[in-house]
């Protein structure tokens, strides 16, 4: 049964016709067929013509013996190996010895046991066959092993090489004869060799394919970079693994500037986004484990929209270029307090922003003192010929852990610090904080109510009389808005008006405030009393809206108010803004017959040129000069010169922010017309106002 159906055909050799006759009886007898030769040179001329599945060969025959028929075979044998019995006689152990030197695969001797000879024949083919089917495995074994390029190993569970086949495309480790019966520790490096036995005692334990990477340096004195291994290691057995180990630094190059490509920003050549986002999860773990601190620094050119737009993209790149070099070299870790694992703390994120992880931070002195360096560095001109461009940058700055413990957090608090370093001038550098937040969501939330404030007619105005000095009289108003908040209360217009001017709704407010000022001043109006003026804030956005003389002609028309009856207070910034649209604007104002005058004069340009080609008729001394007076010597001669150029001009002037006798005494005395201020009148209800006009004579003056 272990014969295969074609393994089944004996050559007998033998010169005796007896002798082949009972040895082809006693094959037939077990199934197996035979033909016959009678002597050595037939035997093999047999041999060569029917390729038997085994030979059985007597020693002694005419012509050629048996020995040398043996020995002719094996010289003439391709492949498999036919099994050779050679039948002996005479001297045993001589041609028992010959035998086998002749390649001989077993014998028989004379005088033969007849009954075994068919069994001992069957037992031959049958080993021959297993040992057949062993060798092509093996072959197979080999030729898999030499198509692969791995190293192959065998080792015993202490960690001793049983067996080693150099790889053929291996720069590895060793030869196999110094490899072989050697250990894992004489051959790798103490570490490697440890990881590796340990590895294998789990393949053991697991009988599962185990595999690890390692590095070794290049063989011999070489300048060459490291080369990486890949070992997988495969039980064969209870106290045996087998190892194939593959030389992997192509990979690893390949990953390695698939990796560059995929995390280097391709116009500047620094980390990236997304190297950037990766640099900070690590160096959160790791700040986390070690408990340390970090900072996130953000930063963004200020104005670079423009130099791209006016100088083209080029030199905007060009501009992009130079600014990651400088940032590099400012940044240097060597500079810092120290440097990440990777080494990349500098990144561009896109655009004009580069990002800065400041890690083991100590102070936050130092993130704000790398903050600087970065601007510094950033306001030197760049020089990109032809151009000399300058240019500031705004940075933001986030703390690990107190401004946020995730990096999306981090990143964000950064960025919304430098927004706001932005808006608090440019050039400049914030720190993120909670209470930042805050103010920026309670900003945010202002607005939201700022803009449903006119809808809900929460908004209301008060006025503040001004006096006339030589009269004691009041001669006009100044109207001052409130905002009646449903949940803050009233709120106060230092704080809502600039917040108004941002977003643009002042335009719709001080619209809003005009036609209730005008409203209002109707009721003050007597046939046999002095007329009493109603003066209204603008602010610069509101002055350069087109449609404001459309706006103030239809208040005026719709209330039913004279033109000369309405003040509008201006700052000496919205005039000075843009000369020639101011012009414009106010000689169409003028045209209507309102009057205009200068509010918080002295505290921006002062310029009494300006004054002149702008023919303003009346100037409000701000308040800060008037509540030092009368001590403060300075501001009060800066106050009575302010008064006697503006009379040179044949302008009034009003003073704000009377709060003392004595101030208005001192006023009085530097000629000064008009008089507003706690001391004359906090600013009111239109009631309030209403009862003051009723009776005129209560206000006192001495
Ligand atoms: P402003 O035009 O200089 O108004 C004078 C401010 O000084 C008022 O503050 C007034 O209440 C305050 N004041 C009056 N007398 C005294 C005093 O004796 N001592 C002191 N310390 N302060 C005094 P208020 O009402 O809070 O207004 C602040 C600013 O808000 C105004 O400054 C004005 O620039 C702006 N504003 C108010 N209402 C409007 C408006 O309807 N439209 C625009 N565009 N701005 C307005
Ligand atoms: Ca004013
Ligand atoms: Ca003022």
């Amino acid at each position: 049964m272990a014969t295969s159906p074609k393994r089944g055909l004996v050559l007998v050799a033998d010169d005796d016709p007896t002798m082949r006759l009972l040895m082809l009886e006693m094959l037939a007898q077990v199934g197996l067929d035979a033909i016959e030769a009678e002597d050595g040179v037939k035997a093999l001329a047999c041999y060569q013509s029917v390729s038997p599945d085994l030979v059985l060969l007597d020693v002694d025959m005419p012509g050629l013996d048996g020995f040398t028929v043996c020995r002719e075979i094996r010289r003439l044998e391709t492949h498999a190996t036919v099994p050779v019995i050679m039948v002996t006689g005479g001297d045993e152990l001589e041609s028992v010895t010959r035998a086998y030197e002749a390649g001989a695969t077993d014998f028989v001797s004379k005088p033969i046991n007849w009954p075994i000879l068919g069994h001992r024949v069957l037992y031959v083919l049958r080993a021959s066959d297993a040992i057949s089917r062993l060798r092509i495995a093996d072959a197979q074994h080999r030729a898999v092993l030499a198509a692969i390029p791995d190293t192959f190993f065998r080792m015993n569970k202490d960690g001793y090489y049983l067996d080693y086949e150099q790889g053929n495309e291996a720069s590895n480790v060793c030869a196999s004869e110094l490899c072989v019966g050697r250990h894992l520790s004489q051959v790798l490096p103490p570490d490697i060799a440890n990881n590796m036995l340990t590895q294998v005692r789990s393949v053991l334990d697991t009988q599962r394919i185990q595999s690890l990477d390692y590095e070794l340096p290049p063989p011999g004195p070489s300048p060459l970079p490291m080369r990486h291994f890949e070992a997988r290691l495969v039980a064969t057995g209870p106290d045996e693994v087998l190892g194939l180990v593959r030389d992997i630094s192509e990979r690893k190059r390949s990953e390695e500037q698939i990796r560059r490509l995929a995390y280097c920003d391709s116009l500047t050549g620094i980390p990236n986004r997304q190297a950037f986002l990766e640099t900070l999860e690590a160096e959160l773990v790791r700040s986390r484990k070690a408990n340390k601190k970090f900072a996130v620094l953000f930063m963004d050119l200020d104005a670079f929209k423009r130099i791209n737009d006016t100088l083209g993209h080029d030199v905007g790149d060009q501009l992009l270029q130079a600014v990651s070099e400088r940032l590099r070299d400012t940044t240097r870790p060597g500079d810092l307090v120290s440097r990440t694992e990777s080494g990349t703390n500098l990144a561009r994120l896109g655009g004009d922003e580069f990002t800065i992880l400041i890690p083991d931070l100590e102070r936050v002195e130092d993130a704000l003192n790398v903050a600087h360096r970065v601007k510094e560095a950033m306001r030197r001109p760049f020089m990109l010929e032809p151009h000399e461009i300058f240019v500031t940058a705004s940075i933001g700055i986030s703390l690990y852990p107190q401004d946020g413990e995730d990096s999306n957090s981090l990143l964000k608090y950064a960025d919304t610090a430098m927004y706001h370093a932005k808006n608090c001038g440019k050039n400049n550098a914030k720190l993120y904080s909670a209470s930042m937040t805050m103010q920026i969501m309670s900003h945010v939330k202002l607005e939201v109510g700022l803009r449903k404030a006119l809808q809900n007619d929460e908004l209301y105005l008060l006025y503040q009389p001004q006096i006339d000095v030589a009269s004691a009289r009041i001669t006009g108003c100044e109207a001052l808005v409130r905002w009646r908040h449903p949940e803050r209360g009233v709120i106060s217009p230092t704080e809502f008006i600039p917040l108004a001017e941002e977003t643009g709704l002042i335009v719709p407010i001080g619209e809003w405030v005009l036609r209730a000022a005008c409203r209002e001043a109707i009721a003050w109006q007597a046939p046999d009393k002095p007329p009493v003026r109603v003066a209204v804030n603008l602010s610069a956005k509101q002055f350069k809206d087109e449609n404001l003389t459309q706006i103030v002609l239809s208040a005026l028309h719709d209330t039913g108010l004279a033109a000369e009856l309405l003040e509008l207070e201006l700052t000496e910034g919205t005039l000075m803004d843009d000369a020639r649209a101011t012009m414009v604007t106010l000689e169409q104002l003028r045209g209507i017959g309102v009057r205009l005058s200068i509010d918080d004069f002295g505290t921006g340009y002062s310029s009494m040129n300006y004054l002149k080609r702008f023919d303003v008729r009346a100037l409000k001394i701000d308040k800060s000069f008037i509540s030092g007076l009368p001590l403060d010597s300075e501001n009060a001669a800066i106050t009575r010169a302010i008064i006697a150029m503006a009379h040179g001009l044949k302008m009034a002037v009003v003073a704000e922010g009377v709060e003392t006798d004595a101030q208005l005494r001192l006023l009085e005395q530097y000629g000064c017309d008009m008089v507003q201020g706690y001391y004359l009148g906090h600013p009111s209800t239109p009631d309030t106002i209403n009862r003051m006009l009723a009776s005129q004579s209560a206000l006192a003056m001495t």
